[in-house]
């Protein structure tokens, strides 16, 4: 690596505060962080994260407050389709506990400032990172009357947010669902928008996708039905289908699979 004057600047400068607070001195690499690899579009990063040709190591940052962690059967259950869906096996999960504003809703810009200012995981030679945070608020687009309660949301090519507050009010009004089964629902959908469906960066192989709700797929009972984006609709699809004893998370329809396979996919 080439250092320019102002970079080693910034290095002198980034290493004397890492020397204020870490004992650590046995380090001779030089932290520098550069975080524009991690602000590009939704779904631009979906190969990087289907492969391993330019990252073989995910790092999974999960921002939350103090009530708004998600159980670890829904990590262990996002894991496992990380696993199936993507050439990624060597997947840390780090967590940050933060404490955020309390505010009654939450902007798109307020996601942002809070990940501005929590964020620590961005990409770092091969380690592809994500940062997913566990709001305690919900989306400020909700609309009571519409009954549109919004789950979730990809709004960078490796950032997410999970509106854990509305997943909690949900599961308190399901006598049959889970708080595991709406957060591993909601955050597998979520994650297959950051893969880049449906045409979110990675192409459709055949045409699925829904003509009536952008990137969401036409394929009854897939993952990425519009269904899953709000949390009435995803609620009953959910029950649904525990009625009719299926499996309660829904998988990626083939349609799907074949366009993240062939997009360097599993
Ligand atoms: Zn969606
Ligand atoms: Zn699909």
């Amino acid at each position: 690596m080439k250092f320019s004057p102002k970079i080693f600047l910034y290095a002198a400068i980034a290493l004397g505060f890492m020397a204020a607070c870490s004992s650590d001195d046995g380090g001779n690499e030089t932290p520098t962080v550069s975080k524009t690899a991690n602000l590009q579009g939704t779904g631009d990063s979906a190969r990087d994260i289907l492969s391993n040709e330019d990252f073989d190591r995910l790092l999974i940052q999960i921002a939350h407050s103090a009530n708004t962690k998600p159980t670890a059967t829904t990590i262990n259950n996002f894991s496992a389709f990380l696993r199936k869906h993507t050439f990624k096996s060597n997947i840390d999960i780090e967590y940050l506990q933060i404490t955020p504003p309390s505010s009654n809703a939450l902007a798109l810009s307020d996601i942002t400032d809070l990940e501005k200012e929590h964020r620590t995981a961005y990409n770092n030679g091969k380690t592809l990172a994500i940062y997913i945070y566990f709001a305690n608020a919900p989306s400020e687009d909700d609309d009571e009357d519409e009954g549109t309660f919004t789950l979730g949301a990809v709004y960078r090519n490796t950032s997410m947010v999970i509106y854990q507050n509305t997943l909690q009010k949900f599961d308190a009004a399901s006598a049959s669902l889970s708080i595991t089964d709406l957060e591993t629902a909601t955050l597998n959908h979520e994650f297959g928008h950051l893969l880049g469906l449906v045409d979110l960066g990675t192409p459709e192989v055949e045409p699925h996708e829904d003509n009536e709700a952008d990137n969401h797929c036409n394929v009854e009972g897939c993952l990425m039905r519009a269904e899953l984006r709000f949390g009435n609709a995803m609620a009953k699809m959910l029950t649904s289908r525990m009625g009719k004893g299926k499996p309660v998370i829904p998988e990626l329809d083939a349609a799907c699979q074949a366009d993240l396979r062939a997009n360097g996919g599993r």
